[in-house]
């Protein structure tokens, strides 16, 4: 089975009773271990297909899949089950805990997972260390630089192990230096732990270091396409 698998996926808000079609039939498949770069322009869907493939939100009609599980039968909790064991997220603003340290910003997703503190403490200590930051689990995210957030975004992210990494924009916020380095560890997590990384961007240079493009325009996928390796 695939990671997460979209069939046919339509997204339609209402906007002041007017219908505004997100996606407009959607097919993907998102492989285990997959490096993929989703791409277009604003306002294309880019953010939509994000939330429904990382469970946050639900397709209007189609099917999604997610672990070979398909959405539309859970309930709510049931949703949430599958997103805090399935998926890890990364942001464009790293929606940190500016004044906790590291170390417990990454732990915080155990918590919701019953994990005692001994146990979140040292798998969110070695998830630290995977992102090149067991020297600063001390520090909090306000005296650190932007690249170094993001890498304690990434790591909050891994702590519960996901089959998906999805990343909005993880750059955007980021000079290139750190833009550079935050794509270094993406590409290593996807290379030595086989996670699967999705990623939104608007820079070719950072669209490039994955093997796969989807291009999306006005809601439907217009090309997608595999480099070879
Ligand atoms: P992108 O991420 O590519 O910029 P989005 O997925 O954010 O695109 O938006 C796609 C379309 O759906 C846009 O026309 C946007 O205005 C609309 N849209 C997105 N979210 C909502 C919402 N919560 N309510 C109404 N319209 C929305
Ligand atoms: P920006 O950085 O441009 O403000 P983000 O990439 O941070 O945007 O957020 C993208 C979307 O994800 C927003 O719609 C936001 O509401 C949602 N979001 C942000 N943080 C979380 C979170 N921790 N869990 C679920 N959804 C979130």
């Amino acid at each position: 089975t695939a990671a997460v698998e979209a069939v046919d996926v339509v997204r339609r808000y209402q906007l002041d009773g007017v219908a505004v079609e997100a996606l407009r039939g959607v097919s993907l498949r998102i492989e285990h271990g997959e490096f993929a770069a989703v791409v277009g322009p604003s306002g294309s869907g880019k953010s939509t297909l994000m939330h429904l493939l990382g469970c946050l939100d639900r397709p209007t009609s189609g099917v999604l899949r997610v672990g070979g599980v398909e959405v539309s039968r859970l309930s709510e909790s049931e949703l949430a089950g599958l997103r805090n064991r399935t998926i890890g997220f990364v942001f464009q603003s790293f929606h940190l805990m500016g004044r906790t340290s590291a170390l417990d910003n990454v732990a915080l997703p155990l918590v919701y997972r019953g994990v005692g503190r001994a146990e979140r403490r040292s798998r969110a200590a070695a998830a630290l260390e995977s992102v090149g930051l067991g020297h600063r689990m001390r520090h909090r995210p306000s005296q650190m630089s932007g690249g170094e957030q993001q890498r304690v975004a990434i790591a909050r992210a891994l702590v519960g192990e996901p089959e998906v990494l999805l990343a909005d924009e993880p750059t955007g916020n980021l000079d290139t230096r750190n833009g550079v380095e935050v794509m270094a560890m993406l590409d290593r997590l996807n290379e030595e732990r086989g996670v699967a990384v999705v990623l939104v961007t608007h820079e070719p240079e950072i669209a490039a270091h994955a093997r796969r493009q989807i291009h999306v325009r006005d809601g439907l996928i217009e090309q997608d396409t595999v480099s070879r390796p």
